[in-house]
């Protein structure tokens, strides 16, 4: 892990304990959100192409992301991560589970955040919402996903072996798309 909260953000923590558990959350979920910007940076770099309703807003918010250089984090740095997190829609947030990158807007998610929310609620990411992003990582990804799962499924008993297939074979499908629909960032931006 990446962050090392310095002694005086630590003893902010023990002597306000409830703001001080959510600067930490914030601080760590700023830094995750950077290094995802950073990501998708390099993916675009590497030419790899982009899918999804909210790729261009991802892309540019990637190129806009601030940076956090350093593994030290100052205590001042508690107001950065706050108002960071606070800019609707242009905060990214892996979700690995999914196999995506959300660039969170509140009124378009489908995970039913909360009116305040400043994230998503990852383990309940929906098909088909406007903030998705896929890349071409994603994209092999899925395939070994799908791979894995039509694995298992040739060693299970149905009715397991016939959902996994099934699983398999959506997830081929959405990778799929991606490749049918992806753009580079040059055609994106
Ligand atoms: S449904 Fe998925 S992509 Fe949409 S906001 Fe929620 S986590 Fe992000």
């Amino acid at each position: 892990m990446r962050t090392v909260l310095d002694a005086r953000t630590a003893s902010g923590y023990g002597a306000r304990m409830r703001r001080g558990i959510h600067d930490v959350l914030d601080v760590e979920t700023a830094l995750a959100a950077a290094d995802t910007a950073a990501r998708l940076r390099d993916r675009a770099a590497a030419s790899e192409k982009f899918s999804g309703p909210a790729a261009r807003r991802a892309l540019t918010a990637a190129v806009n992301a601030p940076r956090f250089p350093g593994r030290i984090v100052p205590r001042t740095f508690v107001k950065k991560a706050t108002a960071y997190l606070a800019q609707d829609g242009i905060v990214l947030f892996d979700n690995p589970n999914a196999l995506l990158i959300c660039a969170f807007k509140r009124d378009q998610a489908l995970c039913g955040p909360s009116p305040d929310a400043t994230a998503p609620n990852q383990y309940d990411c929906q098909p088909g919402c406007g903030n998705a992003v896929r890349t071409d990582t994603h994209a092999r990804l899925l395939r070994e996903r799908a791979d894995s799962l039509d694995h298992k499924a040739a060693h299970a008993p149905n009715p397991v072996g016939k959902r996994l297939k099934a699983n398999a074979d959506r997830l081929r499908t959405i990778a799929d798309t991606h490749g049918a629909t992806a753009r580079t960032a040059e055609e994106l931006t």
